[in-house]
């Protein structure tokens, strides 16, 4: 759970995305040394998990919706929106500070 404080502030959120990689041992052919994969069970591909670090910006308002480019795991054009969401009253709060 991220603190209100957080929110404001700008900070870094981990965030899990699943995914299909090759797997690391018969790559896509499905057949190793036996006749399926162990580890993939002839799928040539493994279920995996990548990590991302969203990078909330400062003062973030609610409903503000930020895309995260998913390039670097191979997936072109795809975007995840992450919908921020923060207490009203919290964010009159910390906005009376600057701007
Ligand atoms: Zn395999």
């Amino acid at each position: 759970m991220h603190s209100p404080k957080e929110a404001i502030e700008g900070c870094l959120f981990p965030l899990t995305v699943p995914v299909a990689e090759l797997c690391p041992r018969c790559s896509k052919t499905g057949f190793g040394e036996d006749f399926f994969c162990p580890i993939c069970s002839g799928y040539g591909r493994i279920q995996s998990e990548r990590k991302f670090s969203l990078s909330i910006p400062p003062r973030v308002k609610h409903g503000t919706k930020i895309r995260l480019s998913m390039e670097d795991i191979g997936l072109r054009n795809v975007y995840l929106n992450v919908m921020v969401s923060i207490d009203p009253s919290l964010e009159e709060k910390g906005l009376k500070g600057g701007e």
